[in-house]
Parts: C-alpha cells; structure tokens; sequence
C-alpha cells in the first residue's frame, strides 16, 4: 500500500493528461502524463509522463 514519503498519510490524488490529436477515426493520444500527489500534507509524490502509439482517446479514458 501507498504511504506518503512526508506524513505516512496512505490517500492520494492521481492526476492524468493526455495529448490527443484529431484523427479520421476520432483522437488519437500520443502521450500521457500522470502526477500523485498526497491529499494530507500536498507533496507530490511522484510525476511520469510516456510517450504513446495512437491510442483512441476514448480507450484511454475508459483504461484509466
Ligand atoms: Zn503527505
């Protein structure tokens, strides 16, 4: 289970982005970011980002 580095609080906000492009098909995403941050005392936890190949917006909203 997750626990903050700073108060070993264990809820956290998980937070995406996406860069999506316009496509025939409807939005392609091309990359992705996620961010967690602790809801307790506000550090953040950690950041990624992952570039992708062209997957439908709507897959990646259902994914996360
Ligand atoms: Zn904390």
């Amino acid at each position: 289970m997750w626990a903050c580095d700073n108060c070993r609080t264990s809820l956290c906000e998980v937070a995406f982005g996406v860069h999506a492009e316009p496509a025939a098909d409807g939005p392609q995403v091309s990359w992705l970011a996620m961010a967690v941050r602790c809801v307790e005392c506000g550090r953040c936890a950690g950041v990624t980002d992952v570039v992708v190949p062209a997957l439908p917006l709507a897959e990646v909203g259902r994914a996360i």
